[in-house]
């Protein structure tokens, strides 16, 4: 296959049969690889769609500069699509996220200003406050706004859920997915509504966020989902249920997913491996569930993916022994 530049190979990831993580007799579980986008991330389809949406109603164009809030992987999106299409990007980056984050950002060429992770949304030092402030004050500089902007939605709507549906030949029965901007599971949940309005859609949230219901706010591991304010990009009214997860056992699926299926993923997946368990203790036999794994693990190397700190962090579960098919 022969493409005119990176950005034609954002999408059309592969939807995968999981064939041991769940043994739920007459269910079958399939996930959406978005790691394998060419960015890493779930959020690359947004990234360039924001860009060319904004490019072609006049809004912005090559040179100007885009500025960004994100925990990482909208960002390194953005950064793809500037790379190719010519424009400076910066990111505001909460100190929380992965090293690796920040130095593929670099790599692409990103300036990354990191901000407090502890700031409230809507507190003058907060990655959105900062970014704002930003845009306001530098010349041609544009906060495309994931958050708010309707080609995060659009993109899920009209590519991840297409792709799904294509792939499994029908609307599945089930969706589980986690929620940031909400952009993933909102976009898919109203194609997938449409279209099959028994479609149940399962939405993941941190303890400690308040998208999934609660009001306490606080600090988790996991990144990239989970707010303290409901982006525009979350329609709420899509949800049928919430899981509220945790980081310890998301740990535990990530690494259960890379060890037992293959699938290098982040740990924001294993948040959705842990909603998809919920969802199988009751659902109706011939049932088929599509879970989205948004990242991977080369954000997380020396995180997640790294036994020590499983082990420094207290995360002790997720440490699986290698031995775990011998008898
Ligand atoms: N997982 C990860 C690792 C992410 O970076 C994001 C995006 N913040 C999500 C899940 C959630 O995606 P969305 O913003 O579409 O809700």
């Amino acid at each position: 296959m022969q493409i005119k530049n990176i950005l034609e190979s954002i999408g059309k990831t592969p939807l995968v049969k999981l064939n041991r993580l769940f043994q739920k007799p007459g269910v079958e579980v399939f996930a959406k690889c978005e790691f394998m986008n060419p960015g890493g991330s779930v959020k690359d389809r947004i990234g360039y769609q924001m860009v060319i949406d904004a490019q072609k109603s006049g809004r912005i164009k090559p040179g100007d500069i885009l500025i960004e809030p994100t925990s990482g992987n909208t960002g390194i999106g953005i950064a793809l699509a500037g790379a190719v299409l010519g424009y400076r990007v910066i990111i505001t980056l909460p100190e929380k996220m992965s090293k690796e984050k920040q130095v593929v950002l670099a790599a692409l060429g990103a300036e990354i200003i990191r901000t407090p992770t502890e700031a409230a949304y809507d507190a003058p030092e907060s990655h959105i406050s900062v970014a704002n402030k930003l845009a306001k004050e530098l010349p041609n500089a544009h906060v495309l706004d994931q958050y708010a902007n309707p080609s995060n939605c659009a993109a899920h709507y009209n590519f991840t859920a297409q792709e799904i549906i294509d792939d499994l030949g029908m609307v599945p029965d089930y969706l589980v997915a986690g929620a940031g901007t909400g952009g993933t599971i909102s976009g898919i949940a109203k194609k997938f509504k449409e279209l099959k309005p028994s479609c149940k859609i399962i939405g993941c949230d941190p303890v400690g966020s308040i998208l999934g219901g609660g009001t306490d706010v606080s600090t988790y591991q996991v990144e990239g989902i989970g707010y303290d304010f409901f982006p525009k990009a979350l329609d709420c009214n899509l949800i049928d249920k919430w899981v509220k997860t945790t980081d310890e056992p998301s740990f535990k699926w990530a690494r259960r997913a890379i060890r037992e299926e293959g699938l290098l993923c982040g740990g924001s997946s294993g948040s959705a491996l842990m909603g998809v368990a919920e969802v199988l203790k009751d659902i109706p036999q011939g049932s088929k569930i599509v879970v989205i794994l948004p990242d991977g693990i080369r954000n997380y190397m020396t995180k997640m993916l790294d036994n020590d700190w499983l082990s420094k962090m207290n995360f002790k579960e997720a440490i699986l022994p290698n031995n775990i098919f011998s008898k």
